[in-house]
């Protein structure tokens, strides 16, 4: 018996799925709803705008080796970064410059389709829809099964490796705690997020050519959007808020909303969005607080049980940054496993935490930037937010401030790229508040 379970068919659960169907004999997908096209009961977060960052794009593509040319035959839209794109970060406007790659706009269920036929062509790997992960059956320290149910039904796989890909509301922590092992240390920080969102049917050049349109929350504007064409022809445009100041979900009252948003220097957008034909539906969505399980500090782990996605680490969403960093967990197991599978779950947990921690960092550090929001942040976060503060005010007019803080946000370089002695010349020279 050599067959891994993994617990969830998100974007976390496909990607480990993916790299686990190298070395194991048999995967098996596990999944509560019944997987059919669009969207979803587990994932009802696929009805907003989900930005796929660079990086994010690159592992998927690395992964599944040809899906994002796929996914732009079928209909997914690419744009040029910097150049089709209106990007405002900290209340600054990113100035418009050619940079290499492409980015890509999709919905979510629609990248989760293509990734999901992709994986279950690969030998070996199986997915079992429409079952409810019940959990891991441990024998002497070591996973040895998995248990599943669904209405009038119980199973017991054979396994030697769960991995618990069920999102936020992901079990693994429990599983832990009920079979004698110390649960993780849990990190929150309590964001308030509300969202809203709808489709509209806008043409394509509705922005003189601009396929999207990014407008990030401040400490003084806890409001955001995020606009873009996507697959079908049409657009999708969410807003959000932190701190409780959620968009309402009539259609005056969110358009009312988004022009508390849109800056003067975009006199197109709204008149655009107040032109359309009012949408279908504007759903809402909470994110109540970003969390973070510390399993890499568990001194003791059983043999065979890890976790991905978010149900590891669940940013705040506004940052765009949660697939991406589920394809960064993939990449981290990929390569322990590479390096063999003895203390495979400490040294994936580490592997785990090293390469979302720029992601959790970047978002506490912003997050925590809010008034509202309790705790306060480091000495070092305020210090570099007000560095990056710096980047984001130079990169409205010069071009390697811009390209370097996209690379960064778009999860391509390290933060540390941001202090490379050209950004920080750039920074110094035309980053004070004028
Ligand atoms: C409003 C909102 C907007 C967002 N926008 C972005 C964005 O722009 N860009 C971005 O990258 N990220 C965004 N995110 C974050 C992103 O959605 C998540 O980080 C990402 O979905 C994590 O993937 P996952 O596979 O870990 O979890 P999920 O996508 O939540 O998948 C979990 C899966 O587990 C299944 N499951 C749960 N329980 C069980 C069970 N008991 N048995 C079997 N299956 C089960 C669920 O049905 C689901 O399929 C956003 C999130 C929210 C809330």
């Amino acid at each position: 018996m050599d067959h891994a379970v993994v617990f969830g068919a998100g974007l976390a659960g496909l990607l480990s799925a993916r790299v686990l169907a190298d070395r194991f004999e048999r995967v098996t997908v596990v999944e509560r709803d019944r997987l059919t096209r669009g969207p979803r009961r587990g994932v009802p977060q696929g009805r907003h705008a989900h930005a796929l960052l660079p990086r994010g794009q690159e592992i998927i593509d690395e992964l599944f080796p040809g899906v994002v040319e796929e996914m732009v035959a079928a209909g997914a839209v690419t744009y040029r970064p910097l150049v089709q794109a209106r990007m405002v970060l900290g209340g600054n406007l990113m100035c418009r410059t050619p940079m290499p790659g492409q980015g890509l706009a999709l919905t979510r269920p629609f990248l989760e389709d293509h990734v999901r036929r992709r994986l279950l062509a690969l030998p070996g790997v199986e997915l079992l829809d429409g079952w409810d992960a019940v959990g891991p059956v441990f024998r002497a320290d070591a996973v040895a099964g998995a248990r599943i149910g669904r209405p009038g039904e119980d199973r017991t796989l054979d396994a030697n490796l769960v991995v618990d890909a069920m999102g936020r509301a992901g079990r693994a922590a429990v599983w832990l705690g009920e079979s004698g092992f110390d649960r993780p240390a849990v990190e929150e920080v309590a964001v308030d997020v509300g969202y809203a969102t709808c489709y509209l049917d806008l043409p394509d050049d509705a922005f003189g050519g601009d396929l999207l349109i990014l407008i990030g929350s401040t400490p003084a504007n806890p409001r955001g959007i995020a606009l873009f064409r996507v697959e079908g022809e049409r657009w999708i445009l969410s807003a959000g808020g932190m701190c409780g100041d959620h968009p309402p979900t009539d259609h005056d009252g969110f358009l009312d909303y988004v022009a508390t948003v849109v800056p003067p220097s975009m006199p197109d957008v709204l008149p655009a969005l107040r032109a359309a034909p009012p949408p279908a539906e504007i759903v809402p969505a909470r994110f109540p607080n970003a969390v973070r399980r510390r399993f890499d500090r568990l001194r003791r782990l059983p043999r065979g049980l890890i976790a991905a996605g978010d149900s590891i680490c669940s940013v705040d969403p506004l940052y765009g940054q949660g697939m991406s960093a589920a394809a960064l967990h993939a990449v981290a197991l990929r390569d322990t496993l590479a390096r063999g599978r003895d203390d495979l779950e400490r040294r994936y947990f580490g592997a785990a935490l090293r390469v979302t921690e720029p992601v959790w960092q970047l978002a506490l550090s912003a997050d925590l930037a809010f008034p509202g929001v309790p705790g306060e942040p480091p000495l070092a976060s305020r210090l570099i937010g007000r560095y990056v503060g710096r980047v984001q005010r130079a990169a409205t007019r010069d071009p390697s401030c811009a390209i370097a803080f996209a690379r960064v946000v778009g999860l391509l370089d390290p933060p540390a790229a941001l202090m490379r002695p050209a950004v920080v010349r750039q920074a110094i020279r035309h980053g004070s508040r004028s």
